[in-house]
């Protein structure tokens, strides 16, 4: 009995955490698909979303950080696997991810395996990001892609590319093996949802109902926002 236990909370703290970063404005079923989906298919013990504060690689959100976490907030309240972390919304600094990662390692300590979750898309640019290089000393990156169109090597930047090859796990189980430095992809479910798609929706008074959460539709309507997109 006491074996199990101890065994049990060795097991938790060995298994890797997602770090969910984006704008959020708003979150959608894509977002949502794409965290549970890594959960199963990378073994995570579960998943923080961080939405950014102030995003530094794209146009200013249209609405206020505040507004984006409480929606995802809502959207994820019924996942226990699922925590969100209000840190970046809570600073008026740019929100890089790769301080973001140190801060999480402050928290965490050095030993726990993180995961950062990205779609492919947004690993494509991921050579644009400050310090990128320092990121892989503090998380693995997880890439999500289409179903059949695996990451295309030659397509990245050559740098990018470079460490790819250089950091490609085989196996999804070698995330458990450190913690930090690995880089693995996974096919998901495509969502072709985008929050500019929705916000044009809602800009022009159309249904963006089942593009994203009832809960979150509510907010956004009780709050009039994405009316003047
Ligand atoms: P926008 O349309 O405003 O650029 P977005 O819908 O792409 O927003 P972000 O908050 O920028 O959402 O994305 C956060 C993360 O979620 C990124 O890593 C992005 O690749 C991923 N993502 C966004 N939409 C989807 C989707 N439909 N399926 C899978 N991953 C997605």
């Amino acid at each position: 009995m006491l074996a199990t236990a101890i065994f049990s909370v060795f097991r938790k703290l060995s298994e890797p955490l997602g770090i969910f970063g984006g704008t959020f404005d708003p979150v959608h079923y894509g977002h949502l698909r794409l965290a549970e989906e890594s959960i199963e298919r990378l073994a995570l013990g579960g998943i923080r979303w961080i939405p950014a504060g102030n995003p530094p690689h794209r146009d200013t959100p249209q609405v206020t950080a505040a507004q984006r976490l409480a929606m995802v907030l809502r959207s994820t309240a019924d996942n226990p696997r699922f925590s969100v972390d209000a840190s970046e919304v809570e600073t008026a600094a740019p929100s890089y991810t790769v301080h973001t990662l140190e801060r999480l390692r402050r928290e965490l300590g050095n030993e726990q395996p993180l995961v950062l979750l990205v779609g492919a898309d947004a690993f494509a640019g991921l050579a644009g990001w400050h310090r990128w290089r320092d990121i892989f000393a503090l998380a693995h990156v997880a890439v999500s892609h289409r179903p059949g169109f695996p990451i295309d090597v030659a397509a990245l930047p050559d740098a990018l590319g470079e460490v790819f090859s250089s950091r490609h796990l085989a196996q999804v189980a070698d995330l458990k093996a450190a913690p930090a430095g690995g880089i693995v992809t996974f096919a998901m479910t495509q969502l072709a949802i985008s929050a500019t798609q929705i916000r044009g929706l809602l800009a022009k008074a159309q249904s963006a109902r089942y593009l994203l959460p009832d809960t979150v539709l509510d907010y956004i309507s009780s709050h009039s926002l994405y009316r003047n997109s």
